[in-house]
């Protein structure tokens, strides 16, 4: 299990990603070729043949070297050919582990691409993370007694969270003079490696080590000639661009129907980096998106003193919408809003001034908008009932609950989505179903009609700061120029994928229409 698995696609994907100028195997082999035809055209005999077979000797040599290594059988030539170029190219050009792209969990599965490790003297073992592995397994299968494998994972216990081991992940054990485990590093990610070692006192200590990074704000643009996918291609970025471009304007912009030939956009994006190697996407800081289905523009703004930023028009407008249609997931409507409906219990008109959702007794039910809950108790026909009071004069209700999720509270707060109960069948009530209600200034309307509800725009206060960060930004964007898309050579399909972390407050719910 020695180094074994190394992606050597993920190998020309990490200098792809590290803007490092391609000079990998492939297109040396390809020179190499293009060398070997020169001696056919007549230079003198002797001469030519002595160039042939040096040609061919190197182009063998190339071969075997590329051919091996992308059998995975000769990454420890590899990782000495790294440590002994000793510099920052050859750190960004090792491998990355395979497994690093397969799960699209998050930064802590992003496995490191440096060459950190030296390579294995004797009393050492160097292995990856396998699929099924935990970290208990791979001391005890790489030699360690049980009490020795305890008195490591005691000592990782308080630094190494265990269930952010993944496949690929590579790890090294060293033994000292005395048998005894001397080290065990884990590198966690490309930021994160975990250290045990033992000290003078012969006790293991573990520590986290975090690489240094920093963001770059980059411009990217380009025009849509086949797809806004293409075009982000094209513009030398990686595909996840795509999918935190497309959600800070999923409540404006459908592209599978809004994206047309000749369509512009022009994004200003934070990027992560260690050094000179990507690693990741932070926020989109603004956006544009200019076609023939109008001209669409967001700002990330974070306000001093708030936890998570939003996208905002130009004028400070929120992008988001507030409320969910639907506040539970696989329903049904089973009876619209009807200010004049007959009610099925009571047998005589009382208007249904809500939306029913049938569902089984003990779906969840999610709170439609972030709000206060202000009302949390059973309530006559309404059954169990909660009420969440919203920004803009919007209340939202809740009926017929079956239970209430545990540990909320009047008063509180909750965020979009949140689990504020469960379906039931509670009060004046046929069957099990959800009843929802919106009020807006203490009328109810219709949920399924009513218009889309913006989140709060840019306050007062803000606005000063949030119109010179738009200026900035705007002209940073102007200045952007527009190439032709479409141009994607680089097959980037096993990027490690961007979490979406980074981008705060991108909401990716179901609340639109
Ligand atoms: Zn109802």
């Amino acid at each position: 299990m020695v180094e074994e698995g190394f992606s050597p696609r993920a190998m020309v994907d990490s200098r792809t990603r590290s803007g490092k100028k391609s000079a990998g195997p492939r297109s040396s082999r390809g020179r190499s070729r293009d060398r070997a035809l020169l001696p056919k055209g007549g230079a003198p005999a002797q001469k030519g043949t002595v160039r042939l077979a040096l040609v061919l000797v190197a182009l063998v040599f190339i071969n075997c070297y590329v051919f091996l290594w992308r059998d995975h059988t000769s990454v420890p030539a590899v990782m000495k050919q790294a440590q002994a170029m000793g510099n920052d190219e050859a750190a960004t050009t090792a491998p990355t582990p395979a497994a690093a792209g397969d799960d699209p969990g998050g930064a802590t599965d992003e496995v490191a691409a440096d060459g950190e490790l030296a390579p294995a003297p004797s009393g050492v073992i160097d292995g990856e993370v396998a699929k099924g592995d935990t970290v208990g397994k791979i001391l005890r299968s790489n030699g360690l007694s049980a009490a020795e494998a305890d008195e490591l994972l005691r000592a990782l216990s308080g630094v190494f969270d265990f269930k952010t081991l993944r496949p690929g992940q590579r790890f090294r054990i060293e033994r000292g003079p005395d048998g005894r485990v001397a080290s065990f590093e884990l590198v966690v990610s490309k930021i994160i490696t975990v250290r045990a070692h033992r000290d003078d006192r012969g006790e293991l200590i573990a520590v986290e080590d975090q690489a240094e990074t920093h963001l770059e704000v980059e411009e990217v643009g380009g025009k849509i000639t086949s797809s806004l996918y293409m075009a982000v291609k094209g513009a030398g970025e990686r595909t996840s661009l795509v999918a935190f471009f497309v959600d800070v304007f999923a409540y404006d912009l459908d592209f599978y129907n809004d994206t047309h030939e000749g369509d512009v956009f022009r994004v200003l994006v934070e990027k992560e980096y260690k050094g000179t190697e990507f690693l990741r996407y932070g926020h989109i800081l603004a956006a544009e998106y200019a076609g023939k289905a109008g001209t669409f523009q967001a700002f990330w703004y974070q306000p001093a003193g708030t936890k998570k930023g939003r996208y905002f028009d130009a004028k400070g407008q929120s992008l988001e919408k507030t409320l969910l249609k639907t506040p539970l997931k696989y329903a049904r409507v089973s009876s619209k809003f009807n200010p004049h409906r007959m009610h099925p219990i009571l047998h005589k008109v009382r208007g249904h001034f809500g939306v029913d959702y049938a569902a089984p007794v003990g779906t969840p039910v999610w709170a439609a908008a972030s709000g206060t809950i202000v009302k949390r108790a059973p309530s006559g026909g309404a059954g169990n009932l909660v009420e969440i009071k919203h920004d803009g004069g919007l209340v939202t209700q809740y009926m017929h609950l079956s239970k209430f999720a545990p540990g909320q509270k009047v008063g509180q707060r909750v965020e979009a989505k949140t689990v504020i109960g469960y379906v039931g069948t509670t009060g004046l009530s046929t069957g099990p179903h959800l009843h929802f209600g919106v009020k807006k200034n203490g009328a109810h309307i219709d949920p399924l009609t009513m218009a889309p509800q913006r989140a709060a725009g840019i306050a007062k206060k803000d606005a000063a700061g949030f119109r010179a960060a738009v200026a900035e930004r705007q002209g940073r964007m102007n200045a952007i120029s527009i190439r032709e898309g479409g141009a994607g050579v680089d097959d980037d399909k096993d990027e490690i994928p961007d979490d979406g972390s980074g981008v705060g407050g991108v909401g990716t719910d179901d609340a639109d229409p």
